[in-house]
C-alpha cells in the first residue's frame, strides 16, 4: 500500500503561535483558555496539565473566574472583548482573522450587509456575528437566499474552501440583480494551500485518511472533499483509531491533516499506515516507494 502525503497539511502558523504563546506564560494557573486553542485532544490535555483552565466554547455566556483569559487564534468579537474588561487578556488572535474583522468593520461602516460564507455558530464566525448581528452566514451554496438587501459584501470564514466561497458569491450575485454585491476573499493562505494540496492528492488515491479532531472544521471539510469525489475517507486523531480492515484491497491511500494537527500526530498515523500496508501485504504500485515522513506543516 502506497501512502501519499499531501504537499501541505497540518498545523498552521496561527495555531502554532497561539500554542507557543500559551507555553511561554509563566502563570498558566491564573489563565483560562476561552474555547479550544487547538482542536486536538492531546495538546489540550498537555495545556491543562500545565495548569491552564479551559472554558468550553458553548459556555461563553459565563465569564471565567480566573484573573487572566487567553483568546485563541480564532479571535473574539469586540462585544465579547468588552465583557472581559478587568481581565488580563492574552490575545493570540491570528493576524489573518484580525484582517477578516477589519474588512467586516469597513464594509459594515460603509452600509453593506455582511454575507459570511462559513459555519453558523463556529467560534470564528461568532467573532463577526456578535458585532454585526444582521450578518447572514451561509454554509453552502443551497443556503443562499434572495432578498438580502441592496448593498452586500460577501466575505469568507478563513477556513472556507475557496471554490465554495466563489460559488456562493456567484449565487448571491445571481439572486440579487441590481444590488451592489462586493466580494472580499478572506480565506487564509494556509487553508488555500491545503485545499490545493488536497485537490492534487485526491486525483491520485483510492481513499483518504485525515488526521484531526472531531471539532476541527477544516478537518471535516477535507473528508467532505474526498466524499464528494466518491472516495472513502477516515478521520482519526491517533494511530490506535486505524482499523486495518478498512484498508483491505487498497493500494493507494492519501494522508492529510487539519490545521490543528501537530506534526507528531501525522507522523504517528503515517507510520501506522505503513505497518497496516505491510500486514495486509497490500501491493505498492510499480515504480513507487513509501517515503520517510517529513512535516510539511509550515506555510
Ligand atoms: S486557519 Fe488560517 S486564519 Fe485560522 S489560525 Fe490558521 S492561519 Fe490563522
Amino acid at each position: 500500500m502506497l501512502v501519499i502525503q499531501a504537499q501541505a497539511m497540518g498545523m498552521c502558523f496561527g495555531v502554532e503561535e497561539a500554542i507557543s504563546t500559551a507555553h511561554s506564560l509563566n502563570n498558566p494557573q491564573e489563565v483560562t483558555i476561552l474555547g479550544e486553542i487547538v482542536h486536538n485532544t492531546r495538546v489540550q490535555q498537555y495545556l491543562l496539565a500545565l495548569g491552564f483552565a479551559s472554558q468550553a466554547e458553548g459556555a461563553r455566556q459565563e465569564l471565567p473566574s480566573s484573573p487572566g483569559v487567553l483568546v485563541t487564534a480564532h479571535g473574539i468579537s469586540e462585544a465579547y472583548r468588552s465583557r472581559l474588561q478587568g481581565k488580563v487578556i492574552v490575545d493570540t488572535t491570528c493576524p489573518l482573522v484580525t484582517r477578516l474583522h477589519k474588512v467586516a468593520r469597513r464594509y459594515h461602516d460603509q452600509g453593506f450587509r455582511l454575507v459570511l460564507v462559513g459555519k453558523p455558530g463556529h467560534v470564528e464566525v461568532l467573532g463577526i456575528t456578535e458585532d454585526f448581528p444582521d450578518t447572514v452566514v451561509l454554509p453552502s451554496l443551497e443556503s443562499a437566499p434572495a432578498g438580502l438587501g441592496e448593498k452586500l459584501a460577501v466575505l469568507a470564514q478563513t477556513t472556507t474552501p475557496p471554490d465554495l466561497f466563489e460559488a456562493v458569491y456567484e449565487r448571491v450575485l445571481e439572486l440579487h440583480p441590481g444590488a451592489i454585491v462586493e466580494k472580499r476573499d478572506t480565506v487564509c493562505r494556509p487553508t488555500r494551500q491545503r485545499q490545493q494540496a488536497i485537490g492534487a492528492l485526491l486525483k491520485r488515491v483510492q481513499a483518504l485518511v485525515v488526521v484531526g479532531g472531531a471539532h476541527s472544521n477544516n478537518t471535516l471539510r477535507l473528508c467532505e472533499q474526498a466524499e464528494k469525489l466518491g472516495l472513502p475517507s477516515l478521520r482519526v486523531e491517533a494511530p490506535a483509531e486505524l482499523n486495518s480492515e478498512w484498508f483491505r484491497g487498497l493500494s493507494l491511500v492519501g494522508l492529510s491533516a487539519g490545521t490543528s494537527t501537530p506534526a507528531e500526530a501525522i507522523s504517528a498515523v503515517y507510520r501506522r499506515l505503513l505497518e497496516i500496508g505491510r500486514s495486509l501485504r497490500s501491493p505498492i504500485p510499480r515504480g513507487f516507494t513509501n517515503k520517510i515522513f517529513t512535516s510539511r506543516a509550515h506555510s
